[in-house]
C-alpha cells in the first residue's frame, strides 16, 4: 500500500514521521474521512473546504487543497479497491516537547483503507459526558478524538455501534463519529450546528435532500422519536433499531427507508456534489 507524504507517495510499511509531531503529542491536528466508490472520492469538495475550516479554527495555514487532491488521486490510482476511505490527516508539524509549534510547518498524511457497506441498521446508546457546544474545537474535526474513543468503546461494551452524546444543555448533540435524526410526528429533525454537533457532509446532504428541519431537541426525545437514523461518511444513512434499552421495531421506518433510498439514487449519480 502507498501513502501520501512529503509531497509525494511513500510504502506505507516504511513512511514516518517525527516522533515530536505536534499531532502525536498534543492532538494539535485536523482530519478528514473521504469515501471513494471504485476510486472516485465522493464530495471531495465539500471535505476540503471543511478541513480549509478546521485548519484556520486551530489557526494552522491553509492546506494546500492543490496537493490535497493530487495525493487523493495517487493513492487512490496506486490501490485500485471498490470501497475505500480516504483518511487526510494535517498537523501542526514537527516542533519542541510543549505546545509552541516548531518552524517546519504542518505534517499532511493521505492514506487510504478499504472499507465495507454498513448494516441497513444497528443499535446506539447515550453516554453520561457532554458536548461542549461552546468549546474552542466545537464544530472542528480535530484529531482530538479521545473522547469518542472512550464513549465508542462503552457503546461496543453495551453491544452498539455508536454512542450518542447531549450538549451541556442537554440537548442531542451528536455520535462520536455521525450525526443523528429523528422523526416527530412523521416529520424529520436534526440538531442544529449550534448544539455543538460537527457539520456532517452526509448530515449537510440529507437536510438538502429531505427537508429535515434543524430544530433544538431534548435528550429524551429519543425516548418517544417514531424513527431514529445516523448519518455520516462511512455509514451513509443508517437506521437505529435500538437506542439504550428501547427497541424501534421495524427499522428502517419509512420516513428513514425513504431517506436511504434518496441518499443511494442522488450519491451515485454525482460523487462530487
Ligand atoms: N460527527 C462527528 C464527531 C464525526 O467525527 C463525524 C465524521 O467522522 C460526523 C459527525 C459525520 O460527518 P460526515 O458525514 O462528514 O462523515
Amino acid at each position: 500500500m502507498k501513502i501520501w507524504l512529503d509531497g509525494g507517495l511513500q510504502d506505507t510499511e516504511s513512511a514516518r514521521v517525527s516522533v515530536f509531531d505536534h499531532g502525536l503529542t498534543v492532538g494539535d491536528g485536523i482530519f478528514e474521512t473521504v469515501k471513494a466508490v471504485d476510486g472516485r472520492p465522493f464530495a471531495l469538495t465539500r471535505h476540503l473546504d471543511r478541513l480549509t475550516r478546521s485548519a484556520r479554527g486551530l489557526g494552522l495555514p491553509d492546506p494546500d487543497l492543490d496537493e490535497v487532491r493530487r495525493a487523493c488521486a495517487a493513492v487512490l490510482e496506486a490501490d485500485p479497491m471498490p470501497l475505500g476511505r480516504l483518511r487526510l490527516t494535517y498537523t501542526g508539524g514537527h516542533g519542541p516537547l510543549g505546545s509552541d509549534r516548531g518552524e517546519h510547518g504542518p505534517t499532511l498524511v493521505v492514506a487510504l483503507g478499504e472499507t465495507t457497506r454498513r448494516p441497513d441498521s444497528t443499535a446506539v446508546v447515550t453516554v453520561p459526558w457532554t458536548r461542549n457546544e461552546r468549546g474552542a474545537l466545537t464544530g472542528l474535526k480535530t484529531t482530538s478524538y479521545a473522547e469518542n474513543v472512550v464513549a465508542l468503546a462503552r457503546a461496543r461494551e453495551r453491544g452498539a455501534s455508536e454512542a450518542l452524546f447531549g450538549n451541556t444543555v442537554g440537548q442531542l448533540c451528536e455520535g462520536t463519529g455521525s450525526n443523528v435524526f429523528v422523526v416527530l410526528d412523521g416529520e424529520l429533525h436534526t440538531p442544529p450546528l449550534a448544539s455543538g454537533c460537527l457539520a456532517g457532509i452526509t448530515r449537510a446532504l440529507a437536510v438538502e435532500w429531505t427537508g429535515a428541519r434543524e430544530t433544538d431537541l431534548p435528550l429524551d426525545v429519543l425516548e418517544r422519536a417514531e424513527e431514529i437514523f445516523l448519518t455520516s461518511t462511512l455509514r451513509d444513512v443508517q437506521a437505529v433499531h435500538r437506542v439504550d434499552d428501547r427497541e424501534l421495531p421495524g427499522a428502517p421506518g419509512p420516513v428513514t427507508a425513504k431517506a436511504m433510498r434518496i441518499f443511494d439514487e442522488r450519491s451515485g449519480a454525482d460523487l462530487d456534489p
